[in-house]
């Protein structure tokens, strides 16, 4: 499979190089030249396969060139046995036609573990061919920076950083990351704001000569196209389990970066009867205010309850805006540019009533999060929710078009990672799993650097010479 960039002027790549490289050298994000597409026989052959059976279904075409079927096999099923549940991503029915499911089984709570624990075997799979090492750098303001660590410990040609701004994340996402103790893991806790770790993030990918013996640096946030790919087969998972392809079905999802939803508008693109894709906000809305007014307008940060999806701006948008600008690089890049300069973009009329078609949206206070998680716990058997789940669930209610199309609300991480809101509604803090049990007790590893790149730059080498 090949790959393009969605502003037109980077060369086309194959799966290997999209997933080491990251942005193209174009600014812009890679995306498939074409979907693979699944009949609605196709489908039907997927019912009744094991999740890592099905991921292998599923992943096979967009690897293809880059792995054989028995390591392809090797990696997905290693990948997913750290999870906690069985049936990996359970469904649990909240009411009549509908769903959530639980995608925080992993080994750090929150869905972002589905794409990390793959991730970082694929890319020391390609490293190790090319007798390669590489450098994992990322900024974290929560469940990335622990899955990103999950996923990379193992990993022989990956030495992994992750910024966290100091004082600032919550003592267990910080004890996620801090406590893990291998060779290859280095966590720094930046006198900064998360928007100081991204800054340094950007500026070590623009100037990499930190990096003397030719290492390659390598991004793990959500633009790289091997998380989403690994996000798809969710969507396929869920769907077959409620009866498709006969029976279509929709989606609400959590959304910040555009990452996961955007997964399932490519599963729907592959061929997955999914109804309506419910784009669920927080306070920090873009989005909801695109897909409501078609304005996409930059507005000031504001810190909520549900911290994982307080952005500005969304990343992966540009991937949504390629399609539905007739997957024309040279008109996204126009577009973008003045997205840059003014801060604020509309689409053709037409354009955006097309995407309407397939996407709603909502948006959700840090009071509307209280209550849908106090409803929820009421009216289901004390079932807890997390605050992104709520937001989830709550856009799930408002939005979808009918009754009798099963909706589906990704639970995107676990409550106990954020207990805050749970304790203002009145309930009670979930406890720790047993195997975390002793989180508060495990020594921690990391370094407070001051939020300079020269700093943070002597600080990598010298890890790496030790
Ligand atoms: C990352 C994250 C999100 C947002 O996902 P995107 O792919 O950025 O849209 C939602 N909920 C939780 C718990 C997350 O960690």
């Amino acid at each position: 499979m090949k790959y393009i960039s969605t502003r037109g002027q980077a060369p086309e790549l194959g799966f290997e190089e999209v997933m080491l490289t990251g942005l193209a050298s174009d600014g812009g994000l890679y995306v498939p030249k074409k979907l693979p597409q699944f009949s609605v026989n196709d489908i039907r052959c997927l019912k009744g396969l094991d999740y890592p059976a099905l991921a292998v279904e599923i992943i096979r075409p967009f690897v293809d060139g880059f792995l054989s079927e028995e390591r392809l096999v090797q990696i997905v099923e290693q990948a997913y046995s750290p999870f906690r549940h069985k049936a990996v991503a359970p469904m649990v029915q909240l009411d009549s036609n509908e769903w959530v499911m639980e995608l925080f089984h992993g080994p750090t709570l929150a869905f972002k573990d589905f794409a990390l624990q793959l991730l970082g075997p694929l890319v020391n799979e390609a490293l190790e061919r090319r007798s390669e090492k590489a450098v994992i750098l990322g900024a974290t303001s929560g469940d990335t920076g622990s899955a990103a660590i999950e996923g990379c410990r193992a990993c022989e040609h990956v030495d992994i950083f992750i910024m966290h701004p100091h004082n600032r994340v919550s003592e267990v996402q910080r004890r996620q990351m801090t406590t893990v103790i291998a060779d290859n893991v280095h966590n720094i806790a930046l006198e900064g704001s998360f928007d100081d770790c991204q800054a340094l993030v950007k500026a070590s990918f623009a100037d990499q000569s930190f990096l003397e013996d030719g290492r390659r640096l390598i991004a793990v946030n959500s633009i790289n196209w091997a998380r989403i790919m690994a996000q798809i087969v969710y969507y396929f998972h869920a769907a077959l389990s409620l009866g498709a392809p006969e029976r279509e079905l929709s989606f609400s999802v959590p959304t910040g970066n555009f990452g996961d939803i955007f997964a399932g508008y490519i599963a729907r693109g592959m061929g997955l009867p999914i109804k309506q894709l419910i784009v669920a906000t927080n306070s920090n809305n873009i989005l909801h205010r695109f897909f409501a007014n078609n304005s996409y307008t930059q507005q000031q940060l504001l810190p909520t309850l549900s911290p994982s999806m307080d952005i500005m701006i969304s990343s992966n948008f540009e991937r949504l805006l390629f399609n539905i600008q007739d997957r024309d690089g040279k008109k996204l890049k126009a577009l973008m540019d003045k997205f840059d300069s003014t801060g604020s973009i509309a689409i053709n009329p037409d354009r955006w009533k097309l995407a309407r078609n397939v996407f709603v949206s909502d948006d959700s206070s840090d009071e509307d999060v209280i209550s849908t998680i106090r409803q929820v716990f009421d009216d289901c058997g004390g079932y807890l929710l997390d605050p992104h789940t709520a937001i989830g669930v709550k856009a799930a209610r408002a939005c979808r078009a009918d009754k009798s199309t099963p909706v589906v609300t990704l639970a995107t991480a676990h409550p106990l990672k954020f207990p805050e809101p749970v304790i203002r509604a009145g309930l009670q803090e979930p406890p720790l799993p047993s195997w975390l049990a002793d989180l508060h007790k495990r020594p921690e590893h990391y370094d407070v650097l001051a939020n300079d790149k020269t700093v943070l730059h002597d600080y990598i080498r010298q890890t790496l010479a030790l």
